[in-house]
């Protein structure tokens, strides 16, 4: 079995990627196996912090690598928190302080207003070497409410309404998250490129 390192110590993340990327005959072994710290995210786009994270993972451990990169962009906000949406509320901010942080920002905004969208990028390298990596991306569009509802998933899923279900993110199970997500369309947008090569 071909290898593949994640460069992510999210272990969510991992059993999902493990899971998927076994079916292809990749078995993938998390990055903190080969480096202890990880990189600076300085990049200002999703796709920059993913090649900056897949270059360090496939440097320090000489083999593939696969990082992603993802986060919330409202449109009122001009894009914002973007690549900044861990920390919208600052350094050590939580899930709990940056969707407070949000509802603030978007106080008395109308619904026509409050649309928005999670955006991941996958980066996958075959060697340390790669020049032209494979880069995919999922956008998951939907809107801002007004008070969270729900308590599944993680981050900004409870403020992230799915227009078409008329719920939010964390009202999805993990499977069915999956089936919509920025993350699950990147992932399978790279298993097919994957199954090409
Ligand atoms: P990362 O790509 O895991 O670093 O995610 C960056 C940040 O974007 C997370 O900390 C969350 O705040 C937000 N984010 C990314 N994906 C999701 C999601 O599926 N649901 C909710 N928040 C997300």
């Amino acid at each position: 079995m071909s290898e593949v390192v994640l460069a992510s110590g999210n272990p969510g993340k991992l059993a999902e990627f493990r899971a998927l990327l076994a079916e292809r005959g990749l078995q993938v072994l998390p990055v903190r196996q080969f480096a202890d710290a990880s990189p600076e995210e300085t990049g200002a786009s999703f796709q920059a912090n993913a090649l900056i994270k897949a270059r360090h993972a496939a440097s320090a451990s000489g083999r593939a690598a696969l990082a992603d990169d993802s986060g919330l962009e409202v449109d009122f906000l001009d894009g914002a928190p973007g690549v900044h949406s861990a920390r919208f509320a600052g350094p050590n901010a939580e899930d709990a302080d940056n969707n407070a942080l949000l509802l603030r920002r978007l106080a008395g905004v109308p619904e026509g207003l409050r649309g928005a969208r999670f955006r991941c990028v996958l980066v996958y390298l075959r060697s340390p070497e790669d020049a032209d990596p494979l880069i995919c991306e999922g956008v998951w569009p939907g809107r801002i409410l007004e008070q969270p509802r729900g308590d599944g998933g993680f981050g900004y899923d409870p403020l992230f309404l799915v227009p078409e279900l008329d719920c939010s993110a964390a009202q999805l199970s993990a499977a069915q998250k999956n089936v919509l997500s920025h993350r699950g369309q990147a992932l399978r947008a790279l298993l097919a490129r994957l199954g090409g090569e």
